[in-house]
């Protein structure tokens, strides 16, 4: 399947003569795949977890943020696919529209399939998908170190928790969305995005 038709619910639910939201098919794949996570402030503010595989974004919204506490689930809901080129997106979706409301870049950066360096059956992330449980490395400008991602269920929809790995960059007491607030990209605030369109 190209990255066109599993943008195709994506294309679906957005109107790109109302939406500033990338269209899709303009953002080359680098050397590394990347992540990017988007604060969201729509109906109800949430972050949307996103991964590069195969030409596209595999996204979860995570309702309270990822968290570097391994103690800590944080739940992740699938949503649809998107663009590779929505990393880059930062603005606001105009009322009316799917997911109106401000979106952040708040991290972004290259991941690791590290499952994948540590099983025996080279699993790919679109195998550890299929699964339902996915370990990358992070290098992000905010986060770092792995993240486990595990469905809880085994049907295309079941819910899934977001959680740090105990490494070197877990920290118990941290509360990454707190302390850094702002955009990765332009260091701006969720109201100063707004504020600028
Ligand atoms: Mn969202």
């Amino acid at each position: 399947m190209g990255a066109d038709d599993k943008l195709k619910e994506y294309k679906e639910k957005r109107d790109f003569s109302k939406t500033p939201e990338p269209e899709g098919g303009e953002r080359e794949s680098g050397d590394e795949p990347i992540f990017v996570i988007q604060k969201h402030d729509a109906s109800k503010l949430h972050y949307d977890f996103r991964l590069e595989v195969d030409g596209v974004l595999k996204s979860w919204a995570v309702p309270k943020g990822p968290s570097l506490d391994p103690s800590v689930k944080r739940l992740a809901i699938p949503t649809e696919d998107h663009a590779l080129e929505y990393a880059d997106f930062e603005g606001v979706i105009p009322e009316g529209e799917y997911g109106a409301g401000t979106v952040m870049v708040w991290d972004i950066g290259t991941y690791r399939n590290i499952l994948q360096e540590k099983s025996d059956d080279n699993a790919t992330m679109v195998e550890t998908l299929e699964k339902g449980k996915v370990e990358v490395e992070l290098n992000g400008n905010k986060l770092q170190g792995g993240f486990v991602l595990i469905r809880t269920g085994n049907s295309e929809d079941s819910r899934w928790l977001l959680i740090k790995m105990d490494d070197k960059h877990a920290d118990g007491d941290a509360d990454i969305v707190q302390e850094k607030p702002k955009s990765s990209k332009s260091g701006k605030t969720l109201e100063e995005i707004e504020k600028d369109g």
